[in-house]
């Protein structure tokens, strides 16, 4: 017996389905093979009573009825059917089987042919022996105007006989196919029903927490895909439980060195002594640590933000030429440092989008800071920026230490840093893709180890002519949310993501 479950179902559809298939195959089969068979009969019949009525003109009418019906007999007798023939009220006058009752014969096709006058037929059982019969039966016009019946009566028991034969044979084939589809029904469902309740299993233990059991088996179709996509899923989790614990490998050093340092320096502040110039070296370094520090949380809480969907936009128009000056500047310091030059290529004026100017800025500040962390000393930072069919393509191109092709396809995985001793969280380029995204636009890096960096960035261009702005600005009026750090001016556009 099979199990209740989609494998039971499967087996009922298919058993049913082919079941009722071959019964109408077996019904339509036993009408055509009675239909052949018995048509066979009455056209035998037929052509007999054709003849009889031919005959009837030409059979000497004698002296006597008595000698017309000898005479007709004689000559019509056939030896696979009796030939009977009867006076207008159906009795039967005369028969080649010698046989006659004095009853008249009372079957449907005597009163049908004496109405219609045509051939007239009847099946059923003989009301003397309980024979299965065929009765076919017209009128006869005898010179004298007397009407007679010429009736051939047949057997039909061999070929019902051999009807019910055929009807055995074809059910005995039937149950057979039915047996067969069974057991390819029940092989069927077991070769879905197997998988699952593996991949049941399998989905179980992970549900557990036991990420290193896999689904084995090579399954083909979509169970293959469930298996591999289930395989796959234990990587990532495996994965990014990896990156995780890297992360807070990493955030604890992070954390740890500036903390370190503000420790060092306020303990020896306090212990007092110390000229003034030393003291302001001291509180120097203290506040520069601290800012590194509150730089820190400060990504981990647009990250935290940008993950519960909580991130809010300020959205105006913003000028991305003038954004990327403002970038150059605030890195200036740091490219310097490393003799790094930096340019601006533009093809247009104006390059203005839609969106928030200090998220945007944040975007652009990451690529741009990590194109002067990797680039090499004395060399070229071209930022590029190009319209196309209604996008702005600002690009950030160096020729730094580059990114080999495993790297780079997971470079903007949160946490994932390709060096982890290089400091920062591995978090900039996860936000700085979220927020891109935000805008409605897209991120795309292409990089060569050894080679250099390329980072684009595509954001929807503004049409000037649209009146997007004073919408917004009409739909964010008098606002409270406007109270947050994030807020901006007040009749500036937010949007809450
Ligand atoms: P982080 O804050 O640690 O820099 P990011 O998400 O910004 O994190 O970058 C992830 C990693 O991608 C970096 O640790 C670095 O290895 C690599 N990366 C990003 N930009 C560049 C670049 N321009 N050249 C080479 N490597 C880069």
């Amino acid at each position: 017996m099979i199990k209740k479950g989609i494998g039971r179902q499967i087996v009922m559809h298919y058993f049913i389905v082919v079941f009722l298939a071959l019964m109408l195959v077996e019904v339509v089969f036993l009408f055509a093979m009675r239909a052949y068979y018995y048509d066979t009969i009455y056209n035998m019949l037929s052509s007999y009573i054709n003849v009889t009525v031919r005959s009837a003109q030409i059979v000497s009418t004698g002296n006597s009825e008595r000698e017309y019906l000898n005479n007709m007999m004689d000559r019509l007798k056939r030896p696979d059917a009796e030939l009977q023939i009867l006076d207008g009220k159906g009795k039967v006058l005369i028969s080649s089987s010698g046989f006659k009752s004095d009853k008249p014969v009372q079957t449907s096709d005597i009163p049908q042919a004496l109405a219609s006058g045509s051939i007239a037929k009847w099946i059923g059982r003989q009301a003397t022996t309980g024979e299965p019969v065929m009765a076919v039966t017209t009128t006869l016009q005898q010179g004298g105007g007397q009407i007679y019946l010429a009736r051939f009566v047949t057997s039909i028991e061999k070929v019902n006989q051999r009807l019910t034969a055929i009807t055995l044979f074809s059910m005995a084939v039937i149950a057979v196919v039915l047996v067969i589809v069974l057991i390819v029904g029940i092989g069927l469902a077991n070769s879905i029903v197997r998988p699952i309740n593996n991949i049941i299993a399998v989905s179980a233990q992970m549900a557990k927490g036991r990420f290193d059991v896999r689904v084995e088996g090579d399954y083909r179709y979509e169970l293959g895909e469930m298996g591999s996509t289930l395989n796959y899923m234990a990587e990532e989790i495996v994965r990014s439980n990896q990156i995780k614990d890297d992360f807070i490998s990493s955030i604890s050093h992070e954390l740890r060195t500036p903390l370190t340092s503000i420790k060092g320096w306020s303990e020896t502040l306090d212990s007092g002594g110390y000229d003034p110039e030393e003291t302001k070296l001291g509180m120097g370094i203290i506040s520069k640590e601290t800012q590194r520090l509150i730089g820190l949380v400060e990504e981990l809480l647009d990250f935290s933000k940008l993950q519960q969907n909580e991130m809010k936009l300020t959205m105006e128009r913003v000028e991305l030429k003038d954004l990327l000056k403002e970038i150059i500047l605030n890195v200036w310091a740091k490219a310097e440092l490393k003799q790094v030059q930096l340019r601006i290529e533009a093809e247009n004026d104006s390059f203005a989008v839609y969106g928030d100017a200090n998220r945007l800025k944040q975007v652009f500040l990451n690529i741009v800071d990590n194109a002067v962390k990797f680039s090499h000393e004395n060399s070229l930072i071209v930022l590029h920026l190009a319209r196309e069919d209604g996008w702005v393509r600002a690009s950030v191109r160096d020729s730094g230490i580059g990114i080999d092709e495993e790297n780079l396809k997971r470079v903007k995985d949160r946490f994932f840093q390709v060096n982890t001793q290089g400091g920062g969280t591995g978090l900039g380029l996860a936000i700085t893709q979220q927020l891109v995204e935000l805008h409605e636009g897209e991120i795309e890096m292409a990089s060569e180890l050894g080679v250099g960096t390329t980072v684009t960035v595509k954001l929807p261009l503004l049409d000037e002519e649209l009146p997007q702005l004073q919408e917004a600005e009409a739909e964010e009026d008098g606002s409270p949310e406007n109270a947050g750090p994030d807020a901006g001016e007040s009749s500036e556009n937010e949007k809450k993501q």
